[in-house]
């Protein structure tokens, strides 16, 4: 089952207007050598107010909008309403993205989103006609504790909970081991490999096979340019959700071109 990569940078809360344009641009000048078939997905995820800054940059490139993809970092899962500091993902598809990450550690761990939160999340992004980049990961506690599968499971049946088989096939889940977030620790390619292998599993279980075979899978977590090619050798990894990494142009391009040498 051949599964296009996809490598996706989440900028965080990071990066001003200007810096964000500058970034962007970047990465266009490098893609802008090669066919969209030749790349893997790109997916870029700024902050809600560089997203009309990035669509600036992404519209003049001559790629049509097929090279690059922009990603909401959250969003609400009503359309409209009585939501101070929430957005709906009928603004952020006006807002020219096409995607939106759902469930990060970080939204769990300071914002309390919760699964329910997360599964809501997700039927909006797809009713929309957007695309849910689903995170899920184990702390360190939980891995020590040899419940990581377990954890995991619990939290991809919960985000996936009455999507049908197409809603699903078409969606992203990001495996990022909390441990490995931020802290130059990567979780070894053959144990990221068996969990995304396992998640994959749950999703055939919870769905169809073919689902299951047509996901795609990214492993998140300190992913460097010198880590992606032994993580894209792996059979269940089908790309990258890229922090830190993702936020200079010369890593984050490194990081596109060696998942050019392995996959695509
Ligand atoms: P780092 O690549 O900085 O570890 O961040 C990973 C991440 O959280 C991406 O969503």
């Amino acid at each position: 089952m051949s599964r296009k990569p996809i490598i996706a940078g989440n900028w965080k809360m990071n990066l001003l207007q200007d810096e964000a344009k500058a970034l962007f641009e970047g990465i266009k000048n490098f893609t802008k050598d090669f066919t969209a078939p030749q790349l893997p997905e790109i997916v870029i995820a700024p902050v809600f107010t560089s997203l009309h800054v990035v669509n600036e940059v992404k519209c003049d490139c001559g790629c049509g909008g097929t090279k690059i993809a922009v990603a909401a970092q959250n969003c609400h899962w009503e359309t409209s309403g009585a939501y101070t500091g929430e957005v709906s993902v009928e603004m952020l598809k006006d807002a020219g993205c096409s995607h939106v990450i759902i469930g990060h550690s970080e939204r769990r761990q300071y914002f309390s989103e919760t699964d329910e939160m997360i599964n809501k999340k997700a039927k909006a992004i797809l009713a929309g006609g957007l695309t849910p980049i689903i995170c899920c990961g184990e702390t360190l506690e939980q891995r020590e504790a040899g419940v990581t599968d377990q954890h995991i499971a619990t939290q991809i049946r919960a985000a996936l909970k009455d999507l049908t088989e197409e809603q699903i096939s078409k969606s992203v889940i990001a495996y990022e081991p909390i441990w490995a977030i931020g802290t130059g620790k990567t979780c070894d390619s053959v144990e990221a490999n068996r969990v995304i292998a396992m998640i994959r599993n749950v999703v055939k279980e919870v769905s169809t096979t073919a689902a299951g075979d047509a996901i795609r899978i990214l492993y998140g977590g300190s992913v460097k340019p010198s880590t992606i090619e032994e993580q894209m050798s792996q059979s269940d990894i089908d790309g990258a959700l890229v922090g830190g990494a993702s936020l200079k142009a010369e890593s984050f391009n490194e990081i596109i071109a060696n998942t050019m040498k392995v996959s695509v």
